[in-house]
């Protein structure tokens, strides 16, 4: 039975490590503090980079499974994710992400000519606006964002930045540039989430992979692995005993389902259970 009333926006931050999260996200901080949402802190599955790791959130699965084992691999998914479980359930779905995300799930390879706005219910996501330039603004990916939960109501909306990632490819992770454009993100989540609350929504705020001070990711630092996981919802049983260990991400996909009210996929981990600890 699908509980149509709930409804989920994910925030994926391109790039966007643990410990610059907790530094400057603070109106996200704040809603900690205030015991409004709970901030977890997540270990990216490897290679930590950013097309496995699209695939490992919205499906669930290892590489190793999935196939998606590196940037260049330029196809749709062969998993269910998190979109065609919605789809299939009667829910709507939606999109504002990098051109990756439609290869992965609606189209490949991605045209600059026809797919940067696709309106098809046929696809796993059905609606979704999709740019191409890593640095594409922030600030104008949220107002595609929000265009698309205004215009078409969607159950799953899908929400992903790029320029951390990209600054911090150019500057480093540790860089003046990096935490700017962290910084410049929770102003705009300052401006939506309390929007987005005040309506109902179930809110998920993630990332893919960090960035080390190089400028680098892909690889095993915690620098590059270690992402946050903030919670706007009920408190599902995480498999942790404390807020210092790190879930694993296999986790977000069935997490996700968790809020949309659907069953997960055969591949994805229970959300419960005696998982990773570590
Ligand atoms: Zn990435």
């Amino acid at each position: 039975m699908i509980d149509t009333s709930q409804k989920l926006i994910v925030v994926v931050l391109d790039g966007l490590r643990y410990d610059s999260a907790r530094k400057y996200l603070g109106y996200m901080e704040h809603l900690v503090e205030q015991g409004k949402i709970n901030c977890y802190q997540v270990r990216s599955e490897l290679p930590s980079l950013s097309r496995p790791l699209y695939e490992v959130l919205l499906t669930g699965t290892p590489a190793v499974r999935n196939g998606i084992t590196a940037n260049h691999i330029a196809r749709l998914s062969h998993e269910q994710s998190v979109f065609h479980l919605a789809a299939k359930a009667g829910l709507r779905t939606a999109a504002a992400a990098y051109h990756w995300v439609s290869e992965l799930y609606n189209s490949a390879p991605y045209s600059i000519i026809s797919d940067r706005h696709q309106h098809d219910e046929s696809k796993p996501i059905q609606h979704g606006i999709f740019y191409f330039e890593d640095h594409y603004p922030d600030s104008h990916l949220f107002v595609d964002a929000e265009y698309l939960r205004t215009a078409y109501d969607p159950h799953f909306l899908y929400i992903h930045t790029m320029n951390i990632d990209d600054v911090g490819n150019k500057y480093g992770g540790e860089s003046k540039q990096y935490e700017a454009s962290v910084r410049a993100v929770d102003g705009m989540l300052a401006t939506l989430v309390p929007l987005w609350l005040s309506q109902g929504y179930r809110i998920i705020v993630t990332a893919d992979h960090g960035m080390n001070a190089a400028g680098y990711h892909g690889g095993t630092e915690p620098e590059e692995r270690h992402v946050p996981l903030y919670i706007c919802g009920e408190q599902p049983q995480l498999p942790i005993t404390n807020q210092s260990e790190a879930l694993p991400q296999l986790l977000l996909a069935p997490l996700m389902c968790h809020y949309l009210g659907l069953a997960p996929s055969e591949a994805m981990i229970a959300l419960e259970g005696p998982h990773s600890k570590g």
